[in-house]
């Protein structure tokens, strides 16, 4: 927080509130992977403890109508994300370097920096958009709700995201995808608010029929876990098998190092260069270089505007010692994805049927509709 106080945090947590007093309204909570690990600390637990299924309860005990999870959102970015990296590979090299979407920091540092990379930013909108524009089309429909009648809220690590559901490019049909984020604090004084105690609250399973995720959608939380979740999914897109065990958990895209490089050998595709890169000075150093050769080595790049990614955004819990915070939180992760018994995005059950019963296949018009954005040129506001 600043310690003069001259920027203060856009709360949400009385609209929120307000929203669960509201009969006539339907309200929607989806909880991202990085939270799942963090919000505990707020409650007294040691760092790195997995509460997802504790949320869930707790998020249910507040009086939330439905209680999905970002990760199934994960998995479905996956989906676009690995398709659309593979078309490009093969039908449209000039929108080859990759740069991932799904960080709104950021994708905003590249509108303001980088506007001529912007159509190599993958179009798809981030995991918790996605899920809000399902929510408010595939879900409402089924549900027989008045899309406006529904409000969606995330419960995110992230400042960012507070921006990002007001962007006029995220709108479908004139209707915003998400309506509210709490910050993973936020959500501890709302749940303290009502007197729900994460350590006493009984444990609940999120709600289908966008609740289910693999391993992959999980590693969504960490530097690294983007990339890792996609090339996993590419792999079986190129050749219709499953990942070796080395992809599977694929170490060179792990750490704290702050840019990470590996090559993807995916049959059918060939080798492919790949970077991770976190925190917006060494996304600086980067782009730099790859302006000043007029080239990349990369074929795919991932970036997070947070050092170690989402498990150290803004809205994660404080702490006296982050760096050890930060490395108990990425454990936590990456023993949720071994523990899963599904580990590829294409695996999960919900998501294969989301698109026969809704969006058809990856990159269809539906999917390009609800799933997939653009993104504004802003270098010259910089000067407003
Ligand atoms: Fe938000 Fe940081 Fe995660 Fe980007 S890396 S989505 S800014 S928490």
């Amino acid at each position: 927080q600043c310690p003069s106080g001259a920027i203060t945090e856009k709360s949400h947590v009385r609209k929120v509130l307000d929203a669960l007093d509201d009969d006539t309204k339907h309200v929607v909570v989806q909880t991202a992977p990085a939270t799942k690990v963090s919000l505990g600390e707020e409650f007294g637990m040691p760092q790195g403890t997995s509460v997802g299924k504790k949320m869930a309860g707790a998020l249910k005990a507040a009086g939330f109508d439905s209680v999905f999870d970002t990760c199934f959102a994960a998995d479905l970015t996956i989906m676009e994300e690995a398709s659309e990296f593979v078309h490009r590979l093969t039908k449209k090299k000039d929108e080859i370097p990759h740069l991932t979407s799904c960080c709104p920091g950021w994708v905003k540092y590249c509108e303001y920096f980088y506007p001529e990379l912007m159509h190599n930013l993958s179009t798809c909108k981030s995991p918790q958009n996605m899920l809000g524009a399902t929510i408010k089309s595939f879900y409402a429909d089924k549900m027989g709700i008045n899309p406006s009648n529904i409000v969606n809220v995330s419960i995110m690590p992230c400042t960012a995201k507070k921006f990002e559901v007001g962007r006029e490019e995220l709108e479908v049909d004139g209707q915003q995808d998400m309506d509210y984020v709490l910050t993973t604090r936020e959500l501890a004084v709302l749940l303290k608010h009502k007197g729900i105690d994460l350590n006493t609250v009984a444990e609940a399973e999120y709600d289908s029929v966008l609740g289910e995720s693999t391993g992959a959608g999980r590693i969504f939380g960490a530097t690294g876990g983007v990339t890792e979740a996609a090339v996993r999914t590419a792999y079986y897109l190129a050749t219709g098998s499953n990942p070796p065990a080395d992809l599977l958990d694929w170490k060179p895209v792990r750490g704290m190092q702050s840019v990470k490089e590996a090559v993807a050998s995916i049959p059918g595709v060939g080798a492919v260069n790949i970077a991770v890169c976190h925190g917006l000075e060494n996304a600086r150093q980067l782009l730099d270089g790859i302006k000043a050769t007029g080239s990349s080595k990369w074929q795919f790049i991932e970036f997070m505007a947070c050092p170690g990614g989402c498990i150290g955004g803004g809205g994660q819990p404080k702490s006296m010692d982050a760096v050890e915070a930060k490395k108990k939180r990425i454990e936590a992760i990456y023993k949720e994805d071994t523990g899963a018994t599904k580990r590829c995005s294409h695996d999960n059950a919900e998501i294969q049927s989301i698109y026969k019963d809704f969006f058809g296949k990856p990159l269809s018009e539906k999917a390009e509709k609800y799933l997939h954005t653009t993104f504004v040129n802003r270098h010259d506001r910089l000067f407003d």
